[in-house]
């Protein structure tokens, strides 16, 4: 199997960025995270940025229907009909459903969900790394808490319905950036 239709999850903080651009760059698909799109709107000044950015910069979720309008018109570019890495997408349940859909009307399916775990402790540090790097205007002690939280509660459950269908992949997100690239590589059988 060449899997080329690939969600990454994990919560924030685990690499998924990371690993998702160096997957990305093997498989030669395009990586789309729903972070980085909102973000180059918040910096383009749109409406769609101004209105995500009340909601990203206190860590809530933009509203459904105008995150999943996004990644359906994503999706449904040219470059994504090879293959495609998500990255921040699905969050929760109401976008799986969507998701489903989305493929299905696209006539593909997933081919694996790969989900990077580490613990809150590691999480914290290395976000407030992050924090002190990047500067990124959500990265304070209330909106990192208040990401956590909500991937605990909405996203991390999700695993188990991609698990029922025999996608899920888990890989350990402490160490060595390159050794846990090969290890996701292994998992999905990537040469
Ligand atoms: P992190 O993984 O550090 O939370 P992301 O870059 O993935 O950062 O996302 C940043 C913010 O963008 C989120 O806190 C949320 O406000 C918004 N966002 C990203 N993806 C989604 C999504 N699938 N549904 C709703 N909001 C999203």
């Amino acid at each position: 199997m060449t899997a080329s239709r690939l969600i990454i999850m994990g919560p924030q903080g685990a690499g998924k960025g990371t690993q998702a651009a160096l997957l990305a760059s093997r498989l030669d698909v395009p990586a789309i995270s729903t972070g980085d799109i909102f973000r180059a709107h918040i910096g383009g000044g749109t409406e769609l940025g101004k209105l995500a950015q009340s909601y990203t910069a206190r860590g809530e979720l933009v509203p459904d229907e105008v995150t999943n309008r996004m990644v359906r018109d994503r999706l449904s570019q040219p470059d994504v009909s090879g293959g495609f890495i998500l990255d921040g997408y699905p969050r929760n349940a109401a976008q799986v459903q969507e998701l489903d859909g989305i493929l299905s009307d696209l006539g593909v399916s997933l081919d694996a969900v790969v989900e990077l775990v580490a613990d809150r402790a590691e999480l914290l540090a290395r976000l407030r790394q992050r924090a002190v790097v990047e500067g990124r205007e959500d990265d304070t002690e209330e909106a990192i808490a208040r990401r956590l939280d909500i991937y605990a509660e909405q996203t991390a459950p999700l695993t188990g319905a991609y698990e029922a269908r025999g996608l899920l992949r888990q890989v350990d997100g402490i160490g060595d950036i390159a050794d846990i690239a090969d290890t996701i590589a292994a998992a999905l059988d990537v040469r």
